[in-house]
């Protein structure tokens, strides 16, 4: 029986580990009308499936790899996966977004998404191919780096153009911000949904398909697709995220202040120019590369050309590594973050979390809060490279002093003591990403007010980075000029991170790409978005209902995290940035003024300025009466 709607294979899969038993399951019309895919269709599985009182690393969690509507079609960047989980880093709802081509390949392969529950008695892996899928053993790849994971699947299956999502020695030991590597090396990063997959002892989902995707209307789908990848490469942002992808960005982010240096005790980096983007392609660049109808090819392959590790090549080389192993630990070696990026793409780790749990560990020593005797006799130092590269294996591998750096750092600092809860850059238990919200207002409450825990991807402000008024412009109209585009601006800007959460959440559930940023969301927004869906579907959906979806989503994770005891009282920052100015680059001076932004931000989402929880006139708007029911009877209880 066909689906009512196109771009949508209609079915799914669920796995249960603990029984062996795989199902196939078919899609229902209205969820799909409701959730759309990918973040919409994870967290409302979550919320059926996965209560308050399910521990992430439990059998009872369950992890989903979900692809959207337009995924494995022609509209640019249409190749992301989206995982969803509990998150054992923070404990409430928890997601991982990448590029490639699993995502793709699963619908190719006769499926919209994967739900996997249970937890397997031994190490096995999920091979699904063209409608069918199987549990192997994967008793052979147990203790094995990712890249070589995937090699072995490939050769086993005597297929090289298998997708594989693997995990690697941290996701095994269950560090809490272990990742998932997917085929060619994309990362589902954050909130350590590897350590779920380890727990369950699923080594790897490899997936092979030769099927295709219809869409309603083809048309004008391909019409407006190739309009929109045109525009892509007309726009005057274009040459230089395909030249330098994400790396590109490291200086600009110096120079206003925004660069983690030596864990937030600075916005800006001295050493910069051994970090730009002109000096990693000058001494490593050997290639671009691109995801799945990518028209922007931001991923590059890079090589160390001489020296100790003559050879390594690396790919999905980005800012956020460059900052996270390099100036987050006051370290401009360039060549050691390559080699750092190289063992946390094999041991299945997430560079941010490792990075920022390796500088509060120095920052701590500098402090005289952690001593030698609590290091293993290890001096720990800003700058020092080689002592980076030996506490990733550590933490991976959990071996002495790395046991407690792979708890990060909110666990972490909570067994220390003394104090060291300070030094803890983290937002609801998730280390922060290379976005310093002193330097970029709108960036502050972003992570503030994120989901999943610090996170500069739900909300993704960048107008007022640099001031794009031809963007803001086009997006908000020129009453919210001059303003919303200054970074040490609060007016408009609790208007301009909700708006982009909410369109994050549409994005991320249809699911296309955020990373070429700022000028991929001022070519492709609400309304592109919505006719993309309207001509990939057949729904009947334009931008105005497009937006509720978005809320709808967001408001949804919002909810499953209330029911965890989130409130107002954790959106919120660490100290440092609240009250700590800026010593340093053009935020020099500024702390990141929440107070001014977060009540005009719960006032537009319709959240009570008390505790921050969604009114339930809001909620029955949105179709979530069943939401606004559950968090009556849990705020009747406290
Ligand atoms: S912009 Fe970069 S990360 Fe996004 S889909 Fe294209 S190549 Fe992949």
């Amino acid at each position: 029986m066909k689906f009512k709607y196109k771009g949508y294979i209609g079915k799914y899969l669920r796995i249960d580990l603990s029984t062996g038993k795989i199902q196939v399951e078919r899609l229902n019309p209205k969820f799909a009308e409701t959730y759309l895919g990918g973040e919409g269709f994870g967290v409302k599985i979550l919320w059926d499936e996965v209560p308050p009182s399910v521990n992430p690393l439990s059998p009872e969690n369950k992890i989903i790899f979900a692809t959207g509507p337009l995924s494995g079609t022609f509209w640019p960047n249409a190749g992301r996966l989206e995982a969803v989980s509990k998150s054992p880093l923070t404990g409430i709802y928890g997601d991982s977004n990448c590029g490639g081509f699993f995502a793709p390949e699963l619908k190719y392969a006769g499926f919209d998404y994967i739900i996997v529950e249970g937890q397997s008695e031994k190490p096995v892996y999920l091979f699904i191919h063209n409608g069918q899928a199987e549990l192997r053993s994967a008793e052979h790849l147990w203790g094995k780096y990712t890249l070589e994971t995937e090699r072995l699947i490939c050769n086993e299956l005597n297929d090289s153009e298998v997708k594989v999502a693997c995990i690697g020695p941290a996701g095994e030991n269950l560090v809490r911000y272990s990742s998932i590597i997917v085929t060619p090396n994309r990362t589902l990063a954050r909130c350590g949904l590897g350590a779920v997959m380890g727990f369950k002892k699923l080594k790897a989902i490899a997936v092979r398909g030769c099927g295709g995707v219809e869409v309603a209307d083809s048309d004008g789908f391909r019409n407006l697709s190739l309009e929109l990848h045109q525009k892509l490469r007309n726009n005057p942002l274009y040459p230089s995220v395909r030249r330098y992808g994400t790396p590109g960005i490291v200086t600009l982010m110096n120079t206003i202040g925004r660069f983690p240096t030596r864990n937030f005790q600075q916005g800006s980096f001295e050493d910069i120019d051994s970090l730009s983007a002109e000096t990693l392609r000058e001494s490593f660049f050997v290639k671009d590369i691109s995801c799945f109808a990518c028209p922007v090819g931001c991923d590059k392959i890079y090589e160390i050309k001489k020296g100790r590790a003559t050879g390594l090549r690396v790919s999905s080389f980005e800012y956020e590594t460059i900052n996270s192993i390099g100036a987050g630990i006051g370290s401009g070696d360039l060549e050691a973050i390559i080699i750092g990026n190289d063992l946390c793409d094999n041991l299945g780790m997430d560079t941010i979390s490792a990075g920022r749990s390796i500088s509060f560990a120095i920052e701590l020593f500098e402090q005289g809060i952690l001593v030698k005797q609590d290091t293993e006799g290890i001096e720990l130092k800003w700058g020092d490279s080689e002592l980076m590269l030996d506490l990733l294996n550590k933490i991976a591998y959990r071996q002495g002093f790395g046991d407690l750096l792979a708890e990060g750092v909110r666990r972490a600092a909570q067994v220390i003591g003394k104090g060291a809860d300070y030094y803890a850059m983290h937002v609801k238990g998730q280390e922060i990403s290379a976005q310093d919200g002193r330097a970029q207002q709108s960036m502050g409450l972003t992570h503030a007010t994120s989901t999943r825990g610090a996170d500069h991807l739900k909300g993704f402000p960048t107008i007022d980075e640099t001031g794009y008024p031809e963007e803001a412009r086009r997006r908000f109209g020129e009453k919210y000029l001059p303003e919303i585009a200054q970074p040490q601006a609060t007016k408009y800007k609790p208007f301009l991170v909700k708006d982009g959460q909410d369109f994050g959440a549409v994005i991320d559930s249809a699911i296309t790409c955020k990373s070429g940023g700022t000028f991929v969301m001022a070519e492709i927004y609400w309304d592109e978005m919505a006719r993309g869906i309207r001509l990939a579907t057949g729904m009947e959906i334009d931008s105005e209902q497009l937006k509720l979806t978005g809320e709808r989503i967001y408001n949804l994770m919002r909810c499953y995290n209330i029911l965890h005891g989130i409130s107002s009282k954790d959106d919120t920052l660490p100290e440092r940035i609240l009250k700590e100015p800026s010593p340093s680059g053009a935020a020099k001076g500024h702390v990141c003024r929440l107070e001014e932004m977060l009540p005009e931000y719960y006032k537009l989402r319709g959240w009570d300025q008390k505790n921050g929880y969604p009114a339930r006139r809001k909620l029955e708007k949105l179709g979530l009466k069943y939401a606004a029911d559950a968090i009556e009877k849990y705020s009747s209880k406290l």
